[in-house]
């Protein structure tokens, strides 16, 4: 099943359907009304079959950003060794994990504001986003994929010349616009393994990157019962896995992203995001 933020005549509103069907069916139209992402992780996991089979249908629908109301959106730098070498940083002894603000999320085919008198080094990462459904304290590796409600694509945009000058990444990775996650949620029924994923991105449709979620250093599992060691995991919450190979920054010279460039992500089953950057229109901080 698909989870997903949808626009419709009266305001946006979760829904979900199957896998392949043409039309999404309003969680209000089943019984629930879920206010942000926590409380429709909940309604979507209670969702029968039977009722989302007879459930009426929007079929023209624009989706927005299903991860925006997350709670918390967790991060992993330098999860996979092929990225660890072409940043010529030291492989980790540990996960490096960093926030990424929630008011940076934008829906899948949103637009990335690039302001350059803040920034003019703005890169993509292609990642797998794993979204919590069952609260997760102090879970062990072996039992951490239940508590996963489902995968999505992400684009852990970041600002290399603000990462670089900040001792502390989350505002060089927390831009508003910054956070492309979709095109929706798929449950992880539909995905077996999440380490066996293809993971690419593409930069107005040149390839850039092309590896696997295999190749990652600490998988899924690994993350959630480390996290949940300090932190407990809660449903809606997201981490954002770590991108492989093939950034803007790990070329020379660097290619960053430039307005008037667009950027898909793809990650296999999970579908795709695809974001045009643009100029900011505001000349100035108000
Ligand atoms: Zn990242």
């Amino acid at each position: 099943m698909h989870l997903a933020l949808v626009r419709v005549d009266d305001g946006e509103q979760f829904a979900v359907r199957e896998d392949g069907e043409a039309g999404w069916c309003l969680l209000r139209s089943l019984g629930a009304e879920p206010r942000d992402l926590p409380e429709a992780v909940r309604a979507a996991a209670e969702v029968s079959a039977t009722a989302l089979a007879s459930a009426p249908r929007e079929r023209s629908v624009t989706l927005g950003a299903v991860a925006r109301s997350a709670r918390k959106i967790l991060a992993v730098g330098l999860n996979y060794r092929s990225h660890v070498e072409e940043t010529g940083m030291v492989r980790p002894d540990a996960p490096i994990i960093f926030v990424k603000y929630s008011s940076s999320v934008i829906g899948p085919t949103d637009a990335i504001r690039v302001d350059p008198s803040i920034t003019t080094q703005v890169d993509y990462e292609a990642e797998l986003a794993v979204v919590i459904g069952r609260s997760a304290r102090r879970v062990s590796e072996a039992d951490a994929l239940a508590h996963v409600f489902g995968y999505a694509v992400a684009n852990d945009v970041s600002a290399r010349d603000l990462q670089a000058a900040d001792s502390q990444i989350s505002r060089s990775k927390s831009l508003d616009t910054f956070g492309p996650i979709g095109p929706w949620i798929t449950t992880a029924d539909a995905v077996p393994d999440p380490q066996s994923l293809t993971i690419r991105s593409f930069v107005d449709d040149e390839p850039r990157q092309d590896s696997t979620t295999s190749l990652m250093l600490y998988s899924v599992a690994e993350l959630i019962s480390y996290l949940s060691r300090t932190t407990t995991l809660e449903p809606g919450d997201v981490i954002l896995t770590g991108t492989p190979k093939g950034v803007g920054l790990g070329f020379t010279p660097p290619r960053f992203l430039s307005p008037g460039s667009t950027v898909r992500c793809e990650v296999s089953s999970l579908g795709e995001i695809s974001n045009p950057v643009l100029l900011d229109p505001s000349d100035e901080l108000s």
